[in-house]
């Protein structure tokens, strides 16, 4: 049943909005690394109920699994939600359309990401976070292209260092689309 399943379904290029899209990692290899990521900031946690700041829309899907994998029950998930201003360029200028109604001073706090490119969002979000005066702030993310990183500090913990590449799926969107993709696949390159 289980070969039959894979059979019909297999991962497969995708063409979108004109675009071709190819396999890129398949959905056992992103539990892996969910799995490790989260027992790596749950051994690293210095309490027992940090506060989680999923950062939508991007990591939706990828905070749903790392929640369920770190198995904190004293823990808290927040949600917060960045948009780059349109018409600038990558200015930084971040539009917070969400924020965090937690009272996070003196609390512990790990951002979740979906990918660091720029670092432009990641910085943006630390510098905000910071300044509401918690105990600290780690980041994860589940994907992180150092060579594309022009501000801001490494994230923490990475579940794939990946080129800087576009890719979609498993939260990442094209023009709002495919983020419901159970994998992560690359745009492809024209021949
Ligand atoms: P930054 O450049 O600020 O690090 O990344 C900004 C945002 O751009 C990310 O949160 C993510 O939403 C989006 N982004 C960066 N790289 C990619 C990519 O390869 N694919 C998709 N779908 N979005 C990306």
């Amino acid at each position: 049943m289980r070969q039959l399943f894979q059979n019909l379904y297999p991962m497969d290029e995708i063409t979108i909005k004109g675009l071709t899209f190819e396999p890129y990692i398949s959905r056992e290899e992103i539990a892996k690394q969910v799995e490790r990521v989260a027992a790596e900031v749950k051994r690293d946690c210095v309490t027992d109920s940090p506060i989680f700041v999923c950062v939508l829309k991007g990591a939706f899907m990828f905070a749903a699994d790392f929640y369920r994998a770190i198995d904190m029950p004293k823990s808290e998930i927040a949600f917060i939600r960045y948009k780059s201003y349109l018409g600038t360029e990558s200015t930084g200028e971040m539009n917070k359309i969400l924020g965090l109604n937690d009272d996070i001073t003196g609390r512990e706090v790990i951002i979740i990401e979906d990918i660091v490119d720029t670092g432009l969002t990641a910085h943006a979000l630390r510098q905000d976070i910071e300044a509401m005066s918690p105990m600290s702030v780690k980041m994860v993310t589940l994907l992180y292209k150092p060579a594309s990183l022009k501000v801001g500090k490494v994230p923490e913990y990475v579940g794939f260092e990946i080129p800087p590449k576009f890719i979609i799926g498993y939260g990442l969107d094209l023009d709002e689309q495919v983020r419901g993709l159970k994998e992560i696949y690359v745009l492809k390159k024209e021949d």
